[in-house]
């Protein structure tokens, strides 16, 4: 008998009236475990409704009250993490103890939200003019819209919805149909934890889901994360359409290996951010720029540690997990044809890998590529999977040239011994996230979260101080108790006296 995955509307499960449905597989063993429902443009519609019903008792609720509701997300949360890490293994593939790092990054924004009365706080100046002040409120923006991606399917929701919550929105979120269950599992928990029916709503679906969301007229704002078309077509649409935007999306990111690093560390790092999850993480290194002096050991570090990486069952303790479909391991694994065609030495050949799990999986191995030549897709194809590419660079300013001439400006990691090199780069790189010494420089929750050009579309990074400007509206009062010392007519432009 098949499973469906419902819908959360207005606090309950909820089939919508769609009949369309697609397939949840287990990546590691092949088999469609569930039906996910694809939301129609009526169960947005249900959805808004009901956001947008419990939006003026949930903006009007105290602080105090939105703070104990997160308080005891947070506990629930941490003390359940397991459950989730299970989710987020069985429809994602990635491995168990890489989905608890997924949810320990998410859980850091809902501690983060948990601060929300001091991070709403306005801005007060007293007697601008004589008996007149001015002051600023931060209120909300109503009912908000998230859309995220396939690869973190708890932790990109986390980035957003604590944040809308605690400063008084309703929210829509449409999570990937390649693993829908932690959204749902989360707007659960959330119900345990107090959260009044309405104000936290989830809606499954593809395109059809996410254009209803762009277009409806009581969505105020939209945040997305995923891939750089999807990303730049969202944040035109939804602007077109007069809403906020923050739109994440695709990355290349480059680690630059000075002669002076220390090798092993660096190779430990290449192999750790090039590797983990399967590669499919926007901020994954997959490439490599090692300055031509330490390239070829380099190289042989990094082959030598992979000989050790184990690929199989999330569930068994491997290294690295099975990739989402076969679709994308098909794809993911065509690049390695390319890299020979195009001239690059295919040095770990991650087809037909060695597996601890189901025959049936989506399994790919750990790839190492050499001498990648920059004008191959595989070197400006966001590939997401294992495979990382090294190219050899003469010297700093060749590798900085080419970070600067990606179209994408996500992350990118500087490895060296030499602080007035890594403090050039950090100044000189076009990037939004950068490491020193550091693979996946993703910011703490009290900083803010995205990329730059083809890699974030809109003005306001996600989560840390931008994340509460995005999901907040700033009012500016000026004030005056009158007494009959300010009658009479002046038909001027106030001026301050
Ligand atoms: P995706 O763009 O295929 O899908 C993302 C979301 O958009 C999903 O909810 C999906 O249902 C929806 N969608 C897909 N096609 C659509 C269409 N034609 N019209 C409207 N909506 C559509 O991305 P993905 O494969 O789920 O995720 C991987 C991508 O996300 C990678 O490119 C990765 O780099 C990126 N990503 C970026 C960040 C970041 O912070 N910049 C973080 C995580 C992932």
């Amino acid at each position: 008998m098949t499973t469906y995955i419902n819908h959360f509307i207005g606090g309950s499960t909820a089939e919508g009236s769609s009949t369309r449905t697609a397939p949840v597989f287990n990546p590691a063993t092949g088999v469609i475990q569930k039906e996910v429902r694809l939301g129609s443009a009526a169960d947005i519609d249900t959805a808004v409704k009901a956001a947008a019903a419990a939006f003026p008792g949930w903006a009007d609720s105290s602080l105090a009250k939105r703070q104990a509701i997160l308080f005891a997300f947070r506990e629930l949360l941490n003390a359940r993490k397991g459950e989730l890490a299970e989710i987020l293994t069985s429809e994602h593939g990635k491995v168990l103890s890489d989905a608890g790092g997924e949810i320990a990054r998410g859980l850091e924004v809902v501690d983060f939200a948990t601060g929300i009365p001091q991070l709403l706080k306005g801005e007060y100046s007293e007697n601008v003019s004589t008996g007149v002040d001015v002051y600023t409120l931060k209120q909300p923006l109503g009912v908000v819209g998230i859309i995220s991606p396939f690869n973190f399917p708890a932790m990109v929701p986390l980035w957003f919805f604590p944040l809308a919550l605690a400063a008084g929105n309703t929210v829509v979120l449409k999570p990937s149909e390649k693993d829908p269950s932690a959204a749902v599992w989360m707007a659960e928990l959330l119900k345990e934890a107090g959260l009044p029916d309405g104000v936290f709503n989830v809606v499954h679906g593809d395109k059809e889901a996410v254009d209803a969301i762009l277009e409806h007229p009581v969505i105020q704002s939209v945040s997305f994360v995923g891939s750089t078309p999807i990303a730049r077509y969202i944040y035109e649409t939804a602007s077109k359409n007069g809403k906020r935007v923050q739109a994440l999306g695709g990355a290349k990111n480059h680690m630059l290996v000075l002669p002076d690093a220390d090798l092993d560390l660096a190779a430990d790092a290449a192999v750790n951010a090039g590797f983990g999850s399967a590669g499919e993480r926007c901020m994954a290194i997959s490439v490599l720029l090692a300055v031509d002096t330490i390239a070829d050991d380099l190289v042989s570090r990094i082959a030598s540690r992979m000989s050790s990486l184990t690929t199989g069952d999330g569930r068994r303790g491997c290294d690295m997990g099975p990739l989402i479909t076969e679709v994308h391991r098909d794809k993911v694994a065509g690049y390695v044809e390319v890299a020979s065609t195009d001239g690059a030495t295919v040095v770990v050949d991650g087809r037909n890998p060695e597996v601890n799990g189901d025959d049936g999986g989506f399994w790919f191995g750990p790839t190492l590529l050499d001498h990648v030549p920059t004008s191959s897709t595989v070197y400006s194809d966001e590939i997401f999977g294992p495979v990382l590419s090294v190219v050899r660079v003469s010297s700093y300013a060749e590798g900085l040239e080419l970070i600067n001439n990606s179209p994408y400006g996500n992350g990118t990691a500087i490895f060296t011994n030499d602080g007035g090199a890594a403090r050039r780069f950090q100044r000189e790189v076009s990037v939004g996230m950068v490491g020193i010494n550091v693979p996946i420089p993703v910011p703490v929750a009290y900083h803010s979260f995205g990329g730059w050009k083809h890699s974030m579309f809109g003005d306001a990074k996600a989560y840390g101080p931008q994340g509460v400007e995005f999901f907040t509206r700033e009012k500016a009062i000026t004030s005056r108790w009158l007494d009959p010392s300010h009658g009479g007519l002046n038909l001027g432009f106030p001026e301050h006296d």
